[in-house]
């Protein structure tokens, strides 16, 4: 009897270590994504889920753009998701610095990759620069579409484009990647700081697949209405992904709106909709989720996070166990 009862120990140990690092590794999950209608779907032909956040513009928080934060972020905040949001326009981003900003963004993607969580490659960005958008995508594509990790977002948050900009810039990148990369996921944006989801629902791209749309809320300013105008898309039969996120008023300021956050986060879980938060960045202003003078490589107490880090953190870690 008391070698039986070992080997049976030794498996429901085995057991619980397997599970918890298949947890741990959301790829090893789910694998290749894809769209199936409107759901965003694994390789197993089941509706995945993605939850996790973006890092803050990486012209400014290139220090958090480091191998440790990222393996911090898999594995106490449970993403399942990161985002590189590629500054592009302002002083010492891609336009200006291409080969340093690129180097912050590789480091972020092959630590992502050696995590297994996904990672959306965000082309951070208010105005339409597409032979740039061109040229660096592609490279992206030649060097980890093969990765099921990878997801490209052309656009954060056109402002003043119509979508018929945004859909010509979007579809000449989606050939670009295409030609290289068949399969991973592609993101598009929707004109009005990602708010106007309603006008791509009325005219999709077609003849591409695994391409989602992206509506970016901040629960302070954005309410029901911008849920109206998601519920739309769905109706029209759009995939939606919300790229960038937060609890408190559009300028990334003021207090956090907890009872309209709460309305979101209901909101894309009835959905079954992908939620990434904003951001991974030390300012003093309510969405930056750390505190001035924190080590940017991770192994954050909670002493170290502003009140929209542990917010976002405590969500997470709830997301994540709700979908053991
Ligand atoms: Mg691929």
């Amino acid at each position: 009897m008391k070698p039986k009862f070992k080997l049976k120990t030794a498996v429901i140990f085995l057991g619980v270590i397997i599970s918890f690092n298949l947890q741990a590794q959301p790829v090893k999950l789910h694998g290749n994504l894809s769209i199936q209608g409107i759901q965003l779907t694994d390789e197993h032909g089941k509706p995945v889920v993605l939850n996790g956040v973006s890092y803050g513009w990486s012209n400014w928080w290139s220090e958090f753009y480091n191998e440790k934060s990222v393996a911090w972020l898999a594995n106490d905040w449970k993403c399942d998701v990161i985002r590189a949001a590629m500054g592009i326009e302002p002083d010492g981003g891609y336009i200006e610095k291409p080969q340093w900003t690129k180097e912050k963004i590789e480091t972020v993607i092959k630590a992502a990759i050696k995590n297994n969580i996904y990672v959306i490659i965000d082309w951070h960005s208010h105005n339409i620069r597409l032979p740039e958008a061109k040229e660096f995508f592609a490279d992206m594509a030649t060097k980890y579409g093969k990765n099921p990790h990878v997801i490209y977002e052309l656009y954060n948050e056109p402002v003043k484009d119509s979508w018929t900009q945004v859909k010509d810039y979007s579809i000449e990148l989606i050939k670009i990647i295409r030609a290289i990369d068949p399969d991973n996921l592609i993101l598009v944006g929707s004109p009005h700081w990602d708010q106007d989801i309603n006008l791509a629902a009325d005219e999709p791209i077609t003849g591409y697949k695994n391409i989602m749309y992206t509506c970016h809320f901040y629960a302070g300013t954005h309410g029901q209405s911008l849920r109206d105008k998601c519920d739309y898309a769905i109706k029209k039969g759009i995939p939606v992904f919300i790229s960038e996120s937060a609890g408190m008023e559009a300028s990334g300021n003021g207090p956090i709106n907890y009872a309209e956050w709460q309305k979101w986060i209901d909101w894309c879980a009835s959905n079954k909709i992908s939620l990434v938060t904003w951001s991974v960045s030390a300012k003093r202003e309510t969405c930056s989720m750390m505190k001035q003078g924190v080590s940017p490589e991770g192994n954050w107490k909670e002493t170290d996070l502003q009140e929209s880090g542990i917010k976002t953190r405590e969500l997470l870690r709830k997301q994540a166990e709700s979908q053991k």
